[in-house]
């Protein structure tokens, strides 16, 4: 992989470790050029759980989706894509640990805003609005009324 400070692709393996209960595999690497370090974890790609949506249909998880969705609502927002990528990836641990094959899609964007309050209130009301439009209008009053606090 390359060098992510220099970009050269000449990098070693300078320390491999089991992490995550034995899930990941966490390297320390050392690029040949710069000699500069860092860390990258490895573990199996595992099968996300189908969605339900509201209408009872169902529909495989779209990763690609939900990134899209966040990135909109943080737009010109001090969100980065790293941030977002980090979110993404909780979502995603937190929803195979249900160990549900099939999950609700409100669940997921439950999830979502969780993840968007924590990062910026901006970026969750925009996507709190959008989300909530479909379901009922008085709970986006209520999301707004809970920022105030
Ligand atoms: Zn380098």
């Amino acid at each position: 992989m390359h060098c992510p400070f220099c970009n050269k692709t000449d990098t070693k393996v300078i320390d491999s470790r089991l992490v995550s209960e034995g899930h990941q595999v966490r390297r320390r690497r050392e690029c040949t050029c710069c000699h500069e370090r860092f860390t990258t974890f490895e573990g199996a790609e595992l099968v996300m759980p189908k969605v339900i949506k509201s209408d009872g249909s169902r529909q495989p998880f779209d990763e690609e989706k939900l990134r899209r969705g966040m990135t909109i609502a943080a737009e010109k927002r001090p969100v980065s894509v790293e941030q977002i990528e980090q979110a993404l990836a909780k979502i995603k641990s937190t929803l195979r640990a249900t160990g549900e094959r099939e999950i609700k899609s409100q669940i997921i964007g439950n999830l979502i805003m969780e993840q968007l309050m924590t990062l910026d209130k901006v970026a969750y009301i925009r996507f709190a609005s959008v989300y909530r439009a479909f379901e009922d209008v008085s709970e986006f009053g209520e999301a707004i009324a809970k920022l105030e606090k």
